[in-house]
């Protein structure tokens, strides 16, 4: 089998109320990424934070972020897109990435695209009621061609981000007609119950996604769980081929993990790596990642 890629979702916009852990500064985030790198990670995927953790979209904070973890390690970059200028025109939203591009030192290797356009809207279950209820994520399809597009003129190669089965087929005509070229990568997103947009963290919800990546074209499928804890299904997910997409952006991981009560990203990554190569699949490093993957370093 191939090996594992493990990509460390280090952050998001986490706050720190559960766990202490999730790194905030451009400092804090090399750090964090240095150190899965080490666990056993080969792709870091961050969101700039300010001082108190609220979102930053200064691209000069993304330049310092990327040149500080290119410094410490060679794990491969995906920054956030979306975090940019969600609410902007297709050009401005992917420009961030193309001026990036321009310099190898704040080069990303990847970009995500989230293939087609969803509520996001947050539920609370225990008082049954949504936060905001006009909240979308919009992706037109003339903007996703547009970001695939612009990233073929640079070495920044497409993440696809599959909210459901519906973005899986959207998915596959941008492989058809050579949008999005093989090697594929793509990130089967499950979520918990707050946010009832994606394929819930289960079995089932896993189940369903997997079973619409057709076996015949050349995509590496990784999954994550927004919201809730992925472990239980990491066994599986190794067992099935697919990749690991893991950390405290996501969910707190507290008392998960033996002897660590608030781990750290990359103690979770650790957790992975081992149970990965307790049968006998060994994990990718960042050069071998990028070899799969048909990321030019
Ligand atoms: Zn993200």
């Amino acid at each position: 089998m191939n090996k594992l890629i493990i990509e460390a979702r280090i952050n998001e916009y986490a706050g720190r109320n559960q766990n202490p852990h999730v790194p905030w500064s451009p400092e804090e985030i090399a750090e964090a990424a240095a150190q899965c790198c080490e666990a056993g990670a080969s792709i870091v995927h961050f969101h700039a934070r300010s001082k108190d953790g609220s979102p930053e979209h200064d691209i000069a904070v993304y330049a310092d972020i990327i040149r500080r973890i290119k410094a410490r390690s060679d794990i491969l970059i995906h920054p956030t897109l979306g975090a940019f200028a969600n609410d902007g025109d297709a050009a401005a939203r992917i420009q961030p990435i193309l001026t990036l591009a321009k310099d190898p030192q704040t080069r990303p290797h990847f970009a995500p695209l989230d293939m087609g356009t969803t509520n996001i809207d947050a539920y609370n279950p225990a008082a049954k009621a949504f936060r905001s209820d006009e909240a979308v994520y919009m992706n037109t399809t003339k903007t996703l061609l547009y970001f695939a597009e612009q990233l073929k003129a640079t070495a920044v190669r497409p993440y696809a981000s599959l909210w459901n089965v519906g973005f899986t087929r959207q998915f596959l005509a941008f492989m058809d007609m050579g949008a999005i070229a093989e090697p594929a990568y793509a990130c089967l997103i499950m979520t918990g119950d707050d946010l009832p947009s994606a394929h819930p963290g289960t079995e089932q919800g896993l189940d369903a996604h997997r079973m619409f990546i057709p076996k015949d074209r050349n995509i590496h499928w990784t999954a994550m769980n927004h919201g809730g804890d992925l472990l239980a299904l990491v066994p599986g997910i190794i067992d099935q081929g697919g990749h690991v997409s893991i950390g405290l952006g996501d969910w707190a991981y507290t008392d998960t993990i033996p002897g660590a009560a608030t781990p750290t990203n990359a103690e979770v990554v650790s957790q992975v790596t081992s149970l990965s190569r307790s049968v006998g699949r060994e994990v990718a490093t960042p050069t071998e990642a990028a070899a799969m993957l048909g990321v030019d370093l």
